[in-house]
């Protein structure tokens, strides 16, 4: 089993770095004021699920001190068996299917405990849909029912949500915390743990402690050999993946976007985690957004890196290809970078990679075509386009991804749509996909359009002939 998983705390006591959280928390629930919505917002990996599980435990533990840990609602809430508590994974349950069917049986008492339990796990990704059927039981929750919505992007969430809910903020833990955490952990498991290679983790962790603990997992067959030093341990933690994440942060400043692709093919080719790869690109970018700040440097290029790739993150969960999320950031990132980034982080090849962007838009723009034309029948604004993704996202997530990915423009009284991949291609085009596309978007714009779509390759170069694609150009 997991280290995470095996040492997770089972009472209160042994949750760890998030003290401000749990005393309130018991104070509240000996004086028997329990509110019937909480948040947790926190970065991934700080306890939000397990002290959600506590609480669950502690409103339906059968001993005087709850929770035990032990009785039998305690012990069934710990395998994930116990019925009156629901978990619901919003990241991939963004529908409101699932929330109807939350609204249909919340009503009914619960089976067994005291109390039904809804733990909501990354909340934001809710659809608006979903989130308003939400806030209708959230108005009037009954009386034997308690929510728990845990999210790491407290900002999506609409403040009428907020508004109703008991907020707390978990913290990162410092390297002392995660460190004395893993320690206690190595005793446990009878490890002796070299301080250095201890700090190597606390560092690399970003104070995440199921980050910390995972890699200590990593670590454990090898120390137990006791023969592993602190270079043997970065390699094993293949925090050479920190190199990795260096060159692409490079490649990212260098808006060398076939570069990017072609990297992040090699990577897949290598059988990277892209949730881990991108984990750490937040990680560095966060530190390099800090500095520039200090700094007092121009940093929105950073900011705007940072938040889609921390978007990257989450969509990594559920992405039905592990690289498209970073793929669709980094296209972006580097589309963005043309004036943005901070000076100091310039070098002489800035000119010369603008001079690539400049060359990739005029691809974009078919030759023979007298250039985009903002049609007399649609005008399509980016409001427009982002109501039309996120329609088609709420029915079809990967399709929605695909649509928010590729770039839209106007063209004789069509919307075109450029993507990388002649396999991207083909799936906004199947029969059904484009017609959803077209229903949707006739539904936002108010009349029938039509949609063509166009490859660029743009992990194979930029060459002329891509233009020819744009032959497949088709409407609906
Ligand atoms: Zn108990």
């Amino acid at each position: 089993m997991a280290l995470y998983r095996k040492y997770r705390p089972k009472v209160f006591s042994e949750v760890v770095g998030q003290d401000h959280v749990v005393s309130t928390l018991e104070k509240a629930l000996k004086a028997g004021r329990i509110a019937h919505a909480y948040l947790f917002c926190g970065p991934r990996g700080v306890g939000k699920t397990t002290v959600a599980r506590l609480l669950a435990k502690a409103v339906n533990c059968l001993d005087k001190n709850p929770p035990c840990g032990k009785c039998k609602n305690c012990e069934d809430i710990a395998l994930g068996r116990f019925i009156d508590l629901i978990e619901i994974d919003a990241a991939s349950n963004r529908g409101i299917d699932e929330i109807r069917d939350l609204r249909e049986k919340i009503k009914f008492a619960p089976s067994v405990g005291r109390k039904k339990v809804y733990i909501i796990d990354e909340v934001h990704m809710l659809t608006r849909e979903a989130f308003n059927a939400l806030l209708k039981t959230l108005e009037e929750p009954p009386a034997h029912s308690i929510f728990v919505f845990a999210t790491t992007e407290v900002n999506k969430l609409p403040e009428t949500v907020i508004s109703r809910c008991q907020r707390f903020d978990f913290r990162l833990g410092d390297e002392a915390l995660v460190s004395n955490n893993i320690k206690k952990i190595a005793n446990s498991e009878g490890i002796k743990l070299d301080e250095e290679i201890l700090s190597l983790v606390a560092k690399s962790s970003g104070g995440s402690y199921r980050d910390s603990l995972s890699m200590f997992d990593q670590l454990l067959p090898h120390l137990s050999s006791g023969k592993t030093d602190l270079k043997q341990a970065s390699k094993i933690l293949n925090l050479s993946g920190l190199d990795e994440a260096l060159h692409f942060v490079g490649l990212l400043k260098s808006a060398d976007i076939p570069a990017v692709i072609g990297y992040i093919d090699e990577l897949s080719m290598k059988g990277t985690d892209f949730e881990q790869f991108t984990g750490a690109l937040v990680r560095l970018f966060r530190a390099e957004l800090i500095e520039a700040v200090i700094s007092g440097l121009e940093c929105s290029w950073l900011r705007f890196a940072l938040e889609r790739l921390i978007e990257a993150v989450s969509r990594s969960k559920v992405s039905p290809i592990g690289s498209l999320p970073l793929e669709l950031a980094a296209i972006d990132i580097c589309q963005n970078s043309s004036n943005n980034q901070p000076k100091a982080g310039r070098s002489d090849e800035g000119g010369a990679q603008s001079e690539a962007l400049r060359e990739l838009d005029s691809i974009k723009k078919p030759a023979g075509n007298p250039g985009p034309i903002a049609s007399p029948q649609i005008a399509l604004s980016p409001e427009g386009r982002l109501a039309i993704v996120e329609a088609v996202r709420s029915k079809n997530k990967p399709l929605g991804a695909l649509l928010a990915a590729a770039a839209w423009r106007v063209e004789e009284g069509k919307i075109v749509l450029t993507v990388e991949y002649k396999l991207y291609q083909n799936k906004i085009m199947s029969k059904d996909n484009l017609k959803l596309v077209s229903e949707e978007a006739e539904k936002v714009l108010g009349k029938t359009v039509l949609f063509g779509c166009v490859v660029e390759k743009v992990s194979e170069g930029l060459s002329a002939d891509m233009v020819g694609e744009i032959e497949d150009v088709f409407g609906g």
